[in-house]
C-alpha cells in the first residue's frame, strides 16, 4: 500500500481532535505490528489496526474515516494489554469514531438493522 503525503492530506487538526479526544500519545508507535497479529478482528478490518495508528499520526483523516476499522473495532482491549508502548488503541478508535459522529457520518443505519435484533 502507497501512501503519499502532502500539505493537503497532512489534517494537523484531526491529529489535534483525536490526541485531545482520546488523551494518548499516539506517536509512540513504532510499527511493530504486535496489535494487528493480535487483533480477533483483524480479518473483517479495511485497515488493521497498525495501520491506524500510522496514518493517525500522519493525520490522513480521508483514509482513516473511509475504512471500517474504527467500526469494527470490539474494544477487546487485546491489543492495549500487549502494546510494548503503552498505547489504548480502543480511545483512538473511539476518538476517531466521536469526531465521524460530530460530522454525522455514521457507518450504522438504523434501518439496516433487522427488526428482531433492534430491541
Ligand atoms: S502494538 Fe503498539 S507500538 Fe506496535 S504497532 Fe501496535 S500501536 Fe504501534
Ligand atoms: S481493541 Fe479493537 S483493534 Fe484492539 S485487538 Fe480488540 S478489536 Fe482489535
Amino acid at each position: 500500500m502507497t501512501i503519499r503525503l502532502t500539505n493537503k492530506s497532512w489534517d494537523r487538526e484531526f491529529i489535534r481532535k483525536v490526541e485531545e479526544i482520546s488523551g494518548e500519545n499516539f506517536h509512540v508507535c513504532m510499527q511493530c505490528g504486535t496489535c494487528s497479529g493480535s487483533c480477533p478482528m483483524r480479518e473483517d478490518l479495511d485497515l488493521s489496526p497498525r495501520k491506524i495508528v500510522l496514518m493517525t499520526h500522519l493525520g490522513l483523516r480521508e483514509e482513516v474515516e473511509a475504512a471500517n476499522t474504527v467500526w469494527m473495532c470490539a474494544s477487546c482491549h487485546k491489543c492495549e494489554a500487549i502494546c510494548p508502548r503503552g498505547i489504548d488503541l480502543p480511545k483512538l478508535m473511539e476518538a476517531v469514531r466521536q469526531l465521524m459522529l460530530r460530522d454525522n457520518e455514521d457507518q450504522v443505519d438504523i434501518a439496516d438493522i433487522p427488526e428482531e435484533v433492534r430491541v
